[in-house]
């Protein structure tokens, strides 16, 4: 049996039955990276040796007894924008290259805690900025089920890595589509949490307000276990939730009778591949021949979510990535005169042009004079978006739609027109605006083979409903099972 094929929740069952062990597991994985990273380029640090040796140590406290959770022994990667105590962690940026955290993220710690294995550190968009891994300050992670093809973005590393059977299962992070839109793009499930929901401390900031750590696994039944271990309060994190965390695998049931789901009737739109359109609308039928009530709803403002996200996020990035300037970070350009030399060369030596564009759009939105017609009408602009999920969740308790416009595109197809780039995201920008939970799972394939997502969104701080309707339609259906053949 091929070991890095399995689940997390496979796994859990023969390591405490003793059919195998962590080690066996970690080398597999470990052994699947070097027969096919140098294909799909997931991973920008593989940290092979210490993740052996971890596992050597889960086997010795599993055989006494003292494995404390479902993670427990199980090579899960992470993100390279969450910081890991003395193991790089670069954003996939020029600016952080050599940058080695003296701590781990929340995440990580209570992924340490539950006595998982990292495997390593994967590639993504630099500071998360993309929806392709094109982006990336060192190379373009390839889509598993067809490499001219993108992965998805930002987290395209850990989508791929998954896909490809380089870890178990992985962490991604999410602003606005970078867990949801990857896992569409590579056939994998993945989970935003509801803004708050897990901390952020230790996740290297891109937009503060938007920014959301949650799983990228092989189906949804791992996303459950995964989402139990890294969420709760954190004091470390002030806009962490002080909330109860159910256990989200209670959320596991096939039976969706009188669910009410909801259709977006902005969402179909034109420029939506008619391959995405009929695979999502088989789902939603689906959903009903599960005992789903299907119902239209509006999202009045949804017109207006790329634009107001655009404006936002940029300004928030603007004012974090204001911390890279060669002092205390990262990258340092030799041979400035002086000081101000010495911060202007840093930076433009260190940011990619994505990031540059960004920077500068998001300082010219927040200087003076611009601040109320852009900033704080984005802001305006940001509640009543809010308010259109607010009102649709009166009437139901989950919408559906798709995850992304398009299956995966081709390598360079975008890249030349941030526009398009941007409307990649269309459909899940919104949701982070709002800050409520999102989840993509596979869904269909395109007739190219190319996998297409379907995504489910619930209520502030009710992950259990999309985890249970995403469960009952993944178990109806055989699209978890496929497997991208390298
Ligand atoms: N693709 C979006 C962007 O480029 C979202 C990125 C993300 O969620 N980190 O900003």
């Amino acid at each position: 049996m091929e070991l890095y094929k399995l689940t997390i929740h496979d796994l859990h069952e023969m390591l405490a039955k003793g059919e195998t062990t962590s080690k066996a597991v970690t080398e597999a994985v470990i052994n699947r990276i070097k027969a096919v990273d140098n294909k799909v380029k997931a991973y920008i640090t593989v940290n092979a040796d210490a993740a052996i040796d971890r596992a050597e140590h889960a086997d010795k406290d599993i055989k006494a007894g003292k494995a404390n959770s479902p993670v427990f022994g199980v090579p899960i990667a992470i993100k390279d924008n969450m910081c890991t105590d003395g193991i790089k962690t670069t954003c996939a940026s020029k600016i952080l290259g050599n940058f080695i955290p003296p701590y781990d993220a929340t995440v990580v710690a209570k992924l340490k805690q539950a006595g998982y294995i990292m495997p390593g550190k994967t590639n993504m968009d630099e500071f998360a900025m993309g929806s392709s891994t094109e982006n990336s300050g060192f190379f373009v992670t390839k889509n598993p089920w067809d490499l001219e093809r993108i992965p998805g973005g930002s987290s395209g590393g850990s989508a791929a890595a998954v896909a490809a059977g380089e870890c178990i299962a992985a962490l991604g992070s999410d602003t606005g589509g970078s867990i949801r839109q990857p896992a569409a793009c590579c056939g994998v499930v993945g989970l935003k949490p509801t803004y708050g929901r897990v901390s952020r401390y230790g996740l290297v900031a891109f937009a503060s307000s938007l920014d959301q750590i949650g799983p990228l696994t092989k189906d949804v039944t791992d996303t459950a276990i995964l989402l139990n271990v890294i969420a709760g309060h954190d004091p470390k994190d002030s806009t962490s939730a002080d909330i109860a965390v159910p256990d989200f695998t209670k959320a596991l049931k096939k039976d969706v009778k009188g669910m009410k789901v909801g259709i977006p009737k902005e969402y179909f739109i034109e420029g939506m591949d008619p391959e995405v359109e009929k695979a999502v609308r088989d789902a939603v039928k689906t959903l009903e021949g599960l005992g789903a009530k299907v119902m239209e709803v509006s999202l009045p403002h949804t017109g207006y979510a790329v634009a107001t996200y655009y404006i936002l996020a940029t300004s928030e990035a603007s004012s974090n990535l204001a911390r890279y300037d060669g002092v205390k970070y990262g990258f340092r350009a030799q041979g400035a005169k002086d000081l101000l030399d010495m911060y202007v060369k840093s930076r433009s030596q260190g940011f990619g042009p994505e990031v540059k564009r960004r920077i500068m759009l998001g300082t010219y939105a927040l200087s003076a004079g611009y601040y109320e017609a852009y900033y704080k009408k984005g802001q305006q602009v940001r509640t009543l978006i809010k308010r259109d999920f607010d009102e649709a969740f009166k009437q139901v308790d989950v919408i559906a739609t798709p995850t992304a416009p398009t299956a995966a595109f081709k390598i360079g197809e975008k890249s030349a027109d941030p526009l398009q780039m941007y409307l990649s995201d269309i459909f899940t920008i919104s949701v982070n605006l709002a800050g409520i939970p999102g989840i993509s799972i596979p869904c269909g394939f395109t007739k190219t083979n190319l996998p297409i997502g379907l995504q489910l969104l619930g209520r502030h701080f009710h992950e259990e409903s999309i985890i249970h309707a995403a469960f009952a339609y993944e178990q109806a259906t055989e699209w978890h099972k496929k497997r991208a053949k390298l």
